[in-house]
């Protein structure tokens, strides 16, 4: 029937054109020449990139599947979401643990072997340091490029993405999992300008998604009794638990992590879901607690001596007075023209790597990461070197800080070439030093000057620049706690100056430092809420919420002058097509025939020719096509949508071909449950090229009415398109049809017929009167 001809179907429905061609598969599979898996990863997800399938299809496998759901259903699945939840902040700690354990022993060694060496030789000690750093980048990026190409980056534009509807390829297999963790292990305690805060959101992702589907697919560590979540819909509540888990695990802020999923990363949220988020987030709190407990006595080598994760600032500044909110709201400009600057830099950077320099292989990635790092180690080592020691100050008793603190051990006042012993090297405190302690040497609110201006400035220049450089590169890595140590380096800076000018007043400059990490972070990300939850919740200190409010709200204005937020230009970078809340502005005035102009629809009649859907599935990319009937009078009837997935698992299962090209009525055998049509999270899905079938084969018929979507969403073709984007947006769709101006209508819905409770004796009797 549709061999050659074109076929007679409603109006602007065309006629598939059919060719062997081989093109591009809807799974990339045959897109650009291979070069090495994370330099093919990034040219293959923007052509890959899938949407997901937020609707439900409700064919007769999932109409028969609801029909033999026992009463026992509902409590059952609603006992496994909250168990779910509960694994997904069991899971997402304990990875976060032993990310964190394994930095930290790293970091540890390698400062307790350095600082060792340097007491006979400096250069020995820096050949250490640097061939230390080296050796852990490398593992990051040998494993991010042969192993596990999606674990590179944060992932929070993947995962953004993911929630907002889009699937790009790999991001949530175990392989990314296990990737993004090692990877992140080796690129953070390697010293690089990254942070594991970002990659710990990835990482709670893909747990939760490989919960979800009860194990690998691919490793066979799929277990079928916890495979009730397998729909797209399932999986993405799912995955918004694993994102909030992720940023409570990393900061240990269980609010601050409900408000990101929330306010970052999510399309769509309900109040049930916000529960289970917070229920997973406590998880996640409790388990670090405990593991930090556990390790404190000593059991985890060097982790637990500095409690990392947290940067309470004790003892700091109480109260602030009026005229301190003018260079408070400086701090905000500041955080915003620099967050802004960081995105536009790291964009073009970006854009110039996958042009000249991922595209020529693996190896070109590995060398850029080590150079990367071996610059990284020797600005690190060398600038502190060419600072003058500065006396220790008079410390309080009982202050809880050491001056100098003993060589090997990180914290306050680092003693790094020194004349004396009770001396310490102000930029050695912040750049030989881990991140964490860097950080919370910089909050520290004392009543001294801890850093000169000097130290302060050659730090935010170098590591800006750092930052810029290695932001990505081909290892895991985050941006909050470069984007903490940038800004609380100039907040600082301002807060000295401030010292310096209202002499009377009791500020304190580590009170700047946060106040400024909150406006870069404001800057860059473009978040309030919850960055302003989390800066509370990582430092403990609830009187600064007012200004921490007031900073992230000046620094988010101006960074949105200039330039987008940089999850949404990573993402747009990488081709992954979000969906803002709010259509734009010109599509108030187009209507939705105007958005498909030109356009000559791919349909498929209902009994198709096996060797007809193969070929319609070769020659084009579309995951979705019209499927046609025709009417009691011969007329042409759109009666849904079939998927390509599920023309897929059709034409591999092959027991529904038949030898006649007509109906196969309605005593049809049901031969598949709803799960066979089911796809795994981003996983790469089959290809038409993986299926063979004979000529016999080719020959036979398959009618699509049983397997296809019966009512799929229909807009007529005048509503205006920005209708068209919200109810595509709000209900999470993938295709709209458009159809002519309906010409008559069987009812109207109104809220009324909708409470069913209310009226369900009416629907009942009528009902039962129609049935008679
Ligand atoms: P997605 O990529 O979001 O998963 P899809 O793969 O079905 O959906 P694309 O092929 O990516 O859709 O769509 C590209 C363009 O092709 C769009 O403009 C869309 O309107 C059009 N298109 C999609 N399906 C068909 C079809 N069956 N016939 C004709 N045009 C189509
Ligand atoms: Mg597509």
């Amino acid at each position: 029937m549709l061999s050659g001809v074109d076929h007679d179907v409603p109006d602007g429905i065309g006629m598939a054109r059919l060719a062997w061609t081989r093109l591009p598969t809807a799974d990339g599979e045959e897109a650009g020449p291979s070069t090495s898996a994370a330099a093919d990863y990034e040219l293959l997800s923007a052509a890959a990139i899938e949407s997901l399938d937020y609707e439900v299809i409700e064919n007769y496998a999932y109409r028969e599947e609801q029909a033999q759901r026992s009463k026992f259903w509902v409590p059952y699945y609603v006992m496994l979401k909250w168990l779910f939840s509960l694994l997904i902040g069991v899971g997402t700690g304990l990875a976060a643990i032993f990310i964190n354990l394994a930095v930290e022993n790293f970091s540890g060694w390698k400062y307790t072997a350095t600082f060792a060496i340097i007491k006979h030789s400096y250069f020995v000690g820096f050949f250490v340091y640097t061939v230390f750093n080296l050796a852990l980048v490398f593992s990051s990026v040998y494993i991010v490029t042969n192993f596990a190409p999606a674990a590179a980056g944060s992932g929070i534009p993947e995962i953004k993405g993911y929630l907002n509807g889009v699937d790009t390829p790999g991001i949530l297999l175990l392989r990314t999992l296990v990737g993004k963790i090692f990877g992140s292990i080796g690129s953070v305690g390697g010293g690089l300008a990254l942070g594991k805060e970002g990659p710990l959101v990835h990482t709670g992702a893909c747990i939760a998604s490989l919960l979800g589907q009860g194990g690998s697919a691919k490793y066979h560590l799929n277990s079928r009794w916890v495979r009730i979540f397998e729909s797209d819909r399932d999986r993405r509540d799912l995955v918004t638990c694993g994102c909030a888990a992720g940023v409570a695990a990393a900061f240990r802020a269980p609010v601050g992590g409900v408000l990101f999923a929330l306010e970052e990363v999510t399309s769509w949220w309900r109040s049930h879901l916000m529960w289970r988020v917070f229920f997973t987030s406590a998880v996640v709190a409790v388990v670090v607690r405990s593991a930090m407990n556990w390790c404190n006595s000593g059991k985890c080598g060097h982790f637990g001596a500095g409690g990392f994760i947290i940067w309470d600032i004790s003892g700091g500044q109480e109260d602030y007075s009026y005229q301190e909110l003018f260079p408070m709201a400086i701090i905000g400009v500041i955080g915003g023209l620099l967050g802004a600057l960081f995105n536009q830099l790291t964009l073009y950077i970006t854009k110039w790597r996958r042009t000249y320099l991922h595209k020529k292989g693996k190896r070109v990635q590995i060398f850029e990461a080590c150079l990367i790092s071996l610059v990284t180690s020797t600005i690190s080592f060398v600038l502190p070197l060419l600072r003058k020691c500065s006396p220790c100050p008079q410390l309080e008793t009982n202050s809880g800080i050491e001056c100098p603190h003993p060589p090997g051990t990180d914290g306050n006042f680092v003693n790094f070439y020194c004349s004396k012993d009770r001396e310490y090297n102000d930029l050695a405190t912040i750049f030989f030093n881990t991140q964490d302690d860097a950080i919370r040497n910089l909050f520290s609110a004392k009543t001294f000057h801890e850093y000169s201006a000097q130290s302060l400035i050659t730090f935010l220049v170098m590591f800006y620049s750092l930052a810029v450089v290695t932001f990505g590169t081909a290892v895991p890595a985050g941006q909050f706690v470069p984007g903490i140590m940038i800004g609380s380096t100039y907040g600082r800076l301002v807060g000295m100056f401030v010292v310096k000018f209202y002499k009377k007043l009791n500020i304190e400059e580590g009170t700047y430092a946060l106040l400024g990490a909150a406006s870069f972070l404001g800057g860059s990300m473009r978040m309030t809420v919850s960055l302003c939850v989390i800066m509370v919740e990582i430092t403990n200190n609830l009187q600064l919420l007012p200004l921490i409010m007031l900073v992230l709200l000046v620094s988010k204005a101006v960074g949105d002058f200039f330039n987008e937020g940089l999850y949404e230009e990573q993402a747009r970078l990488r081709g992954i097509p979000l969906l803002d809340s709010r259509p734009k502005q010109v599509m108030r005035n187009m209507t939705a025939k105007d958005a498909c102009k030109n356009q000559k629809v791919v349909c498929l009649p209902r009994v198709s020719r096996i060797v007809d859907i193969v070929s319609v599935l070769r020659t084009n990319k579309h995951n979705g096509f019209p499927v046609v009937d025709r009417g009691q009078n011969g007329e042409p009837l759109v009666i849904g949508l079939i998927l390509r997935s599920h023309l897929l698992v059709l034409l591999q299962a092959k027991v529904d071909f038949q030898n006649s090209p007509f109906p196969c009525g309605p005593g049809v055998l049901n031969r598949h449950n709803f799960s066979d049509f089911v796809k795994p999270a981003s996983s790469k899905g089959k290809s038409i090229d993986d299926i063979h079938l004979t000529e016999d084969e080719l020959g036979l018929y398959l009618d699509l009415a049983p397997f296809l979507n019966p009512s799929p969403y229909i807009v007529p073709e005048d509503m205006s398109l920005a209708k068209v984007y919200n109810l595509f947006r709000q209900l999470g769709l993938r295709h709209i049809f458009v159809v002519p101006r309906p010409s008559r209508v069987v009812g109207l819905i109104t809220r009324k017929d909708l409470l069913l409770e209310e009226h369900s004796n009416n629907v009942m009797a009528e009902l039962q009167s129609t049935s008679v």
